[in-house]
């Protein structure tokens, strides 16, 4: 991945944006104003696909589970 960084960054000042003032539409390209020198710029999240997590559930106690991490006792129960 090239160009993208690891917090929203106004590409005029460089003042950083905290995560919970981060525009997080990644499916529109929603210009967003620099709090600190009112200069509008468009950020968009980037998402890295990290695989799949697999889940599923136990037929005794209905209860979910991922694969290799056990979370109910009866699987353990000879
Ligand atoms: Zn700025
Ligand atoms: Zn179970």
């Amino acid at each position: 991945m090239s160009g993208t960084i690891k917090a929203q960054t106004c590409p005029y000042c460089h003042q950083e944006v905290e995560d919970y003032e981060a525009n997080w539409e990644f499916e529109s390209e929603e210009e967003v104003e620099c709090d600190n020198c009112h200069k509008t710029y468009v950020s968009k999240p980037q998402y890295i696909f990290d695989g799949w997590l697999i889940e599923k559930q136990c037929e005794q106690c209905g209860e979910w589970t991922d694969d290799g991490m056990v979370l109910c006792d009866c699987e353990d129960e000879d």
